[in-house]
């Protein structure tokens, strides 16, 4: 790494995080022409959260208000509003639809769903099924399906279909709202059947436009396209990307296994994935994961240093998650030694990417081994609540349980250790924290 050169530093317009994340911030112009703005992942999910509830409680309740005051003057506009308010529900199936739609065309043409996200927000319902990780959140707008699959024969057909089915389901469903109309003009009355006909066909073509229309986007995912920019882009892909998303294939077939606690697949593909891309700096990263889910946490850190001293240019998004695993690393090691560099690139990880949870909870932990339990516990905290990995739950609460008994407040020690052992029996980090809880806390004892 040239320390010569410093990285670009990317500042928030809205709560002036600066980071080197390019990727996590989306851009924004007051007008065309403007200078372009940068707002960081977190204040995107706030403002999003906020839109959200503004129009799934203002709009509906001035709809109502407006139509039980029953003032004269006002009667189009509260029948506007409540138009409004019956599409904002309707909707909400609608996207369910075009998430089913793309996952099951890539299923049928033989790609990899990995999950279904329904919704936006904080996870709601979390579980798997035919071996897909769904996700109902909060928030009843957006969806997003993570779909990946090897480089094979027939790989862009594949996906261009798979893209393809979600717009087409609406330009399907507007079809049967038309026949729909149809009908009912051939005789059968009813005035809210008319209704639901005009607003499904008017709702769909506008879902149609919207996802069809090529527009890129950033999210805290990264850089995302719509239906209609990936259908575009599916052709003009440089080989260099091709190769991107092969690896990623890789990556996530064994992030997914280990997970299931499934090792000894998880190692088949990461020998698979290492074999095709041996410089990739995430597949090597994987192994690292795996590693340290091994519980091999010396051969894990190595591993992670192995990431950050590769050769070439990195991205400001790798860096910070290999020096977030080498702090963890660092940290379950128990190496009294190794605490500085653990406070050191925790730190930085944090800095440069407080939105990630993972992060958040590494830095949360290395805080409450270093005895800053009062900053420690707040970041532990959120990782807890935002994770929906069951594993990764288990070890916040056990670094929970440890800030606890470092502050000699037992009781809350022991729920904690006992949350961990509801969430993941098998928790690597458990019978270390039993161990410590069998001790007097450091606070209590004699200095
Ligand atoms: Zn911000
Ligand atoms: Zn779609």
């Amino acid at each position: 790494m040239d320390e010569s050169v410093a990285p670009k530093i990317y500042t928030c317009y809205k709560c002036g995080l600066e980071s080197a994340v390019e990727r996590a911030f989306a851009r924004e112009r007051a007008f065309p022409g403007a200078r372009v703005k940068f707002l960081c992942p977190k204040c995107q999910v706030k403002r999003h959260q906020q839109s959200t509830l503004i129009f799934y409680v203002l709009i509906p309740a001035l709809g109502i208000g407006l139509t039980l005051l029953d003032i004269k003057p006002l009667a189009s506009v509260a029948r506007i509003l409540l138009e409004l308010t019956t599409m904002m529900v309707l909707v909400i199936p609608l996207i369910f639809v075009h998430e089913l739609a793309h996952t099951a065309v890539a299923a049928l043409t033989g790609l990899r769903v990995f999950a279904v996200l329904l919704g936006s927000g904080r996870s709601l319902v979390a579980f798997r099924w035919l071996g897909i990780n769904w996700n109902v959140r909060v928030l009843p707008v957006g969806g997003a399906t993570l779909i990946s699959g090897p480089r094979s024969r027939g790989y862009r057909i594949r996906l261009f279909f798979t893209y393809l089915a979600g717009p087409l389901t609406h330009l399907a469903l507007m079809a049967g709202f038309f026949f729909l109309m149809v009908i009912l003009y051939l005789g059968f009355q009813g005035e809210w059947l008319w209704r639901m006909a005009i607003n499904g066909m008017a709702l769909n073509g506008i879902l149609f436009l919207v996802n069809i229309f090529p527009k890129k986007f950033s999210s805290n995912a990264g850089h995302i396209g719509t239906d209609g920019w990936q259908l575009l882009h599916l052709f003009s892909m440089s080989e260099k990307e091709l190769n991107e998303r092969d690896a990623t294939y890789y990556i996530l077939e064994t992030v997914d296994a280990i997970q299931q606690s499934k090792m000894d697949r998880a190692k088949q593909w990461i020998e698979r994935g290492l074999t095709l891309h041996p410089q990739h700096p995430m597949m090597v990263n994987v192994l690292g994961f795996f590693q340290v889910h091994a519980r091999e946490y010396a051969a894990a850190r190595e591993t992670f240093l192995q990431v950050l001293s590769a050769p070439g240019e990195l991205k400001p998004e790798v860096r910070y998650m290999a020096m977030n695993n080498i702090a963890f690393s660092n940290m379950v090691l128990n190496d009294v030694s190794l605490l500085p560099q653990a406070d050191e690139y925790s730190a930085q990880a944090y800095q440069n990417m407080p939105w990630e949870p993972l992060i958040a909870g590494t830095r949360g932990a290395v805080l409450v081994r270093m005895g800053r339990v009062e900053d420690g516990m707040p970041l532990l905290r959120t990782a807890f609540a935002s994770n929906p990995d069951k594993k990764g739950k288990a070890a916040e609460a056990c670094f929970l349980a440890e800030a606890e008994w470092r502050r000699g407040n037992m009781t809350e020690a022991r729920r904690w250790a006992g949350t961990a052992r509801g969430l993941d029996p098998a928790c690597p980090y458990l019978p270390e924290t039993e161990r410590r809880l069998g001790e007097p806390a450091p606070e209590k004892r004699p200095q």
